[in-house]
């Protein structure tokens, strides 16, 4: 087993929204007009069912465990996506380096541990000596956020969700690492440092309910997190996951120019493989909703819906929480 963590974890509570404090406090960073962002139907589903959910073991055993067991555990050596746009696979989710004149950007701080943020700076240390600037965090979940802390204490500040902040601080499994984000927004921000752009969008809930897609224009890259996946796509509920608002959020990605896609585990996609991929969660929707249609229940929902083809093993409880979601859809 690896310690990835992205996994569904007990209920979270609800916090009310913080307000984005990002165009005020942050330098340079400015708040989009409506007008400069695509057009999106943001639909309000209604919340979740308020059943425990747990796909798999809350978490708590990945935390601070920088170990040398299998691949992906560790962190690797630093590659070059694009021209000054770098990623550091293992120890956790991957990570973006974005490198300007003026200092870095790097995206998502892997599993907590002092180890793992010795290799990340080790390896970016091999492409660039400027001081990190920003910190951005894709959600909540500890192999994204585990060393937040240590780059603040380095002089960086990390900029996320208003809803990542709160779940970050009410999840089991975050809220004792330390490193909340010090500069939050609420839909989406843009971030600019030297001749590097950074635009952070919220397309909707899907792996989690404080998703965040980190796009840089220049290079045609856009980091889309565990809302891509090579196994079974997963969506904590607990934590505002929604599999009714997935393909949302990959439609919003699929209005960005891109050419590269970058997953929080594994290697990059292109293109294509974003909208095959979205395709085939839309199928899963269509087929649960005429599932529904025709009569199943919450308890005979999963074996009404065919995944086999899709590549998709889902949990019983997957199934009753999607059921509770197609069924309050209004
Ligand atoms: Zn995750």
């Amino acid at each position: 087993m690896s310690t990835h963590t992205c996994t569904a974890g007990p209920k979270g509570k609800t916090r009310p929204t913080l307000r984005s404090s990002v165009s005020n406090s942050v330098g340079r960073v400015l708040l989009f007009g409506p007008a400069a962002v695509p057009s999106l139907a943001f639909v309000l589903a209604a919340l979740v069912a308020p059943g425990i959910v747990a796909q798999a073991p809350p978490a708590g055993a990945a935390q601070g465990r920088g170990g040398r067991g299998g691949p992906g555990q560790t962190v690797e050596k630093i590659r070059m996506l694009k021209p000054n746009l770098y990623m550091i696979t293992g120890g956790g989710a991957n990570t973006l380096v974005r490198v300007t004149n003026e200092g870095l950007i790097v995206v998502d701080t892997k599993n907590p541990g002092d180890e793992n943020f010795t290799r990340v700076m080790e390896e970016i240390r091999t492409v660039s000596a400027s001081p990190v600037k920003y910190v951005i965090n894709t959600h909540h979940h500890p192999d994204h956020v585990g060393n937040n802390q240590k780059f603040i204490d380095s002089g960086a500040k990390v900029v996320a969700l208003d809803e990542l902040k709160s779940r970050m601080a009410s999840d089991p499994r975050t809220r004792d690492i330390p490193g909340l984000p010090t500069d939050t927004f609420s839909k989406q921000t843009v971030l600019k440092l030297a001749d590097a752009e950074v635009r952070l969008y919220s397309f909707g809930r899907g792996h989690t309910g404080d998703d965040t897609m980190v796009y840089f224009p220049d290079a045609k890259v856009v980091m889309v997190s565990d809302q891509i996946t090579d196994a079974t796509p997963i969506m904590d509920f607990a934590n505002g996951g929604s599999a009714v608002e997935w393909t949302q959020i990959l439609d919003g990605v699929l209005k960005l120019d891109f050419e590269l896609a970058i997953p929080g585990r594994g290697e990059p996609k292109t293109r294509a493989e974003v909208q095959a991929f979205r395709d085939k969660f839309a199928t899963l929707i269509s087929r649960a909703t005429a599932a529904i249609k025709a009569g199943a229940t919450k308890e005979t929902l999963a074996s009404q819906v065919k995944t086999d083809d899709l590549g998709w093993q889902f949990q019983p409880q997957f199934y009753a929480n999607m059921y509770d979601e197609l069924v309050n859809r209004k």
